[in-house]
């Protein structure tokens, strides 16, 4: 979990470098932006440098840990005692007295769980740690920082506390957590990392320095994809066209069958634009594809459609050029698609879809957005043929 091993942010690991370099150091920093795109990976690489016994200047002014110290080694198992990475965790057992550690509150399963989802944080930093009801980081997490705190005067080198998604602090933490955070500490770090920014108190937030983190830029997560994963570059590229530059989400699509459900997608699409009988099978349809879905497959399900149009779009005004065609394997398809369809308001479908992606997210019954969003789609493509007037449903609310 070195500098090294995080997929791009070259300016905020430049920014960091620069503070390591000229010993100005913040007392707490907030790294902020979107889900996936490294956050925890920086704090934990950071920490790691700011223990490190032979910091390797790199190019780019960009200072890395050796990975070679014993330092490093404690630091790679998340096992350094300088290095503490807090996280939301369930309600503890009954009778576990207030002032007991926050993992010893734990049931005995909840704490072999926690224990390989850290094994698999150390291994792999961008992994989102995930244990049953662990929504909220608890009062008693902050306690042991407090604790830990004490200590440090005891120790060498620079304590670090990490708070992933520090969103989930409740007020009651938060509070705890701003009395530590205004107390002065030598040689103490404090790094929250979150992708709800505006959720966190004021107070807190005006008392770290914000960094924030990047979307990660397309041709440096193809090339992670390609090389952590073994993809081929253009199953790469077609993950990385839907995970919008974060490489947690790519993740999460890289086990589902991406060509099969853009098949279904566009199959879907086509039976939108049927003449006759269209709403009735679409419904039928819907459920066999989406009924199983959660909200983030029917997203990328909407953004595999409006990537499929979009490329359709991208024909009928470049007819001649395919190299800005993202599903490059369906070519043929997309450019036959096209021609069927060459009065479509194009631009009126790909913005309705981005609505659809918005209420997705916000919640709303989700297989009305999909029926609303091909109904909406079938007015797109047909509304200048005749096809369409012919046969307009007079109860179409869209
Ligand atoms: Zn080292």
């Amino acid at each position: 979990m070195s500098f090294s091993s995080v997929i791009a942010q070259h300016r905020v690991k430049t920014i960091l470098s620069r503070a390591f370099k000229e010993k100005a150091i913040a007392h707490a920093y907030c790294f902020y932006g979107q889900d996936g795109i490294g956050k925890d990976a920086l704090a934990l690489g950071f920490a790691k440098l700011l223990n490190c016994t032979s910091p390797q200047y790199q190019e780019n002014d960009i200072i890395d840990a050796c990975n070679q110290c014993k330092n490093c080694k404690d630091a790679n198992r998340l096992e350094h005692p300088n290095i503490m990475l807090i996280t939301a965790l369930p309600a503890g057992k009954v009778n576990t007295k207030n002032e007991d550690s926050p993992l010893l509150q734990l049931s005995e399963d909840m704490l072999s769980i926690y224990a390989s989802e850290m094994k698999l944080k150390s291994e792999d930093p961008y992994h989102v740690i995930q244990i049953p009801n662990a929504q909220i980081i608890r009062l008693a997490s902050i306690r042991e920082i407090k604790k830990n705190v004490r200590m440090s005067a005891m120790q060498e080198g620079r304590r670090v506390f990490i708070i992933s998604q520090a969103e989930r602090m409740n007020m009651e933490s938060a509070n705890a957590f701003l009395k530590t955070l205004e107390e002065p500490h030598d040689n103490i770090t404090f790094i929250l990392t979150t992708s709800k920014k505006d959720a966190l108190p004021q107070t807190v937030l005006s008392r770290c320095q914000q960094v924030y983190c990047d979307l990660l830029p397309t041709q440096e997560l193809v090339n992670a994809l390609c090389s952590k994963h073994n993809l081929e570059e253009s199953e790469a590229q077609l993950i990385n066209a839907f995970a919008q530059g974060s490489y947690g989400r790519a993740l999460s699509y890289m086990n589902e069958d991406m060509q099969s459900m853009r098949r279904d997608i566009v199959d879907l699409l086509r039976i939108a634009l049927k003449r006759k009988q269209y709403r009735l099978d679409l419904m039928k349809q819907l459920e066999i594809i989406a009924s199983d879905k959660d909200r983030t497959m029917l997203e990328l399900l909407l953004r595999m459609l409006a990537l499929w149009i979009r490329d359709c779009h991208y024909v009928v005004n470049v007819p001649n050029e395919d190299s800005g065609i993202i599903n490059k394997d369906q070519i043929e398809s997309i450019k036959k698609f096209a021609q069927a369809f060459p009065d479509a308001d194009y631009h009126a479908i790909l913005h309705m879809i981005e609505q659809s992606i918005e209420h997705i997210r916000r919640n709303v019954n989700p297989g009305i957005v999909m029926l609303t969003t091909m109904l909406s789609c079938r007015e797109g493509f047909l509304l200048n043929t005749s096809e369409y007037l012919d046969h307009a449903p007079k109860d179409h609310v869209i």
